[in-house]
């Protein structure tokens, strides 16, 4: 069990409610749903920033309630991935939530998180999880045919871990809105479909947002929990993805051609490599690619407009890194 925390843990001190269990957050949606109180749902694996602080910002301006959970989902890492490694800041992240407030509507008061969901790991498996698929037994979800492009195609297994950790925590949030970073833009609408192809109500299709990426404000890099895994000269040529990206965006609209887009692009990211490699860090792409945002198929061809996802990912020593961007009209898509 070691870093993944258990049930008899003892945890810091918050003013905000933590419910361990599915048994004890139901208890308190029960109540909610009697007052008749709209909640709002942030999952996130903790490690709080704030990207996550701009999707619970969102969420608190605009439900009555507010949930945020904090799982790290052994089922989304591959057995060769950083599960064991992945951050875990508990102290920081319930501090940051307790600052965290909004003004609450005609009134002079405020808002704050209502309630904290950290369900142990046996809880939200009952029938157990290992990392590897093919020893895995219980119920699963997959989002057959969207879940294998993009950062799907470079992390088999990933989507159809998320699919079905978030399937969990609607279950157990039952979120009337719920707040998703276009960070993870396959995600997001992965799981909008989702949605729809259960035919959930909490939350509808059409109640699950993406909200923007928040980058910082020096250099465009988009904030990750992983950031932390950066050593300052990592830091340094951290955002040359981004940069990247944005190469790639100017030379589609100027080009109007995918493939020598991605190959300008590409070109410019050899040269911050070698920039990076003078500094003692090894930079390695591991794919640009424009897809469809509904059907997530490879586009090809220009269309005035037309919305087309540009994500790409990439190594910064041993630090994987993602970013996206929307080209077009992206419209139907955010907010
Ligand atoms: P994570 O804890 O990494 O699983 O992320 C939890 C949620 O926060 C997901 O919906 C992410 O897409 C979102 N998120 C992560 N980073 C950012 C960011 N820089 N800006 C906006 N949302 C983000």
């Amino acid at each position: 069990m070691s870093r993944l925390l258990a049930a008899s843990v003892t945890l810091p001190t918050s003013t905000i409610p933590i419910f361990r269990t599915v048994a004890s957050l139901r208890e308190w949606r029960r109540k909610a749903y009697l007052e008749q109180k709209s909640v709002g749902f942030v999952a996130t694996m903790g490690a709080l920033h704030d990207g996550h602080i701009s999707l619970l910002k969102h969420s608190l301006s605009r439900n009555d309630l507010t949930v945020l959970s904090i799982f790290v989902n052994p089922a989304q890492f591959a057995p060769t991935e950083d599960l064991s490694t992945y951050p875990r800041t508990l102290e920081a992240d319930l501090a940051l939530l307790e600052q965290t407030k909004v003004p609450e509507p005609s009134t002079e008061s405020e808002r704050i998180t209502s309630a904290i969901f950290m369900p142990t790991v046996h809880d939200m498996y009952p029938s157990g999880i290992t990392q590897d698929v093919s020893g895995q037994k219980g119920t699963f979800i997959e989002v057959k045919g969207y879940g294998h492009q993009m950062e799907g195609g470079s992390r088999p297994g990933f989507f159809r871990g998320v699919a079905t950790v978030v399937t969990k925590l609607f279950n157990a949030v039952e979120p009337t809105d719920t707040y998703f970073g276009q960070k993870d833009i396959q995600q997001g609408l992965l799981l909008r479909r989702m949605c729809r192809d259960l035919l959930l109500s909490h939350p509808e299709p059409g109640h699950l947002h993406i909200m923007p990426t928040v980058r910082s404000p020096v250099d465009g890099l988009a904030l990750s929990s992983r950031n932390a895994y950066l050593s300052p000269n990592d830091r340094k040529h951290a955002s040359s993805l981004y940069a990247t990206l944005n190469v790639c965006k100017d030379a589609w609209r100027d080009l109007r051609d995918k493939n020598l887009a991605i190959e300008k692009a590409l070109a410019y990211l050899k040269e911050r490599s070698s920039a990076a490699e003078a500094d003692g860090v090894l930079i390695k792409p591991d794919y640009i690619h424009m897809n469809d945002p509904d059907t997530f198929e490879d586009v090809q061809t220009y269309e005035e407009g037309k919305a087309v996802i540009l994500s790409g990912a990439m190594w910064v020593g041993k630090t994987r890194l993602i970013d996206n961007i929307i080209l077009g009209n992206a419209e139907g898509i955010l907010g």
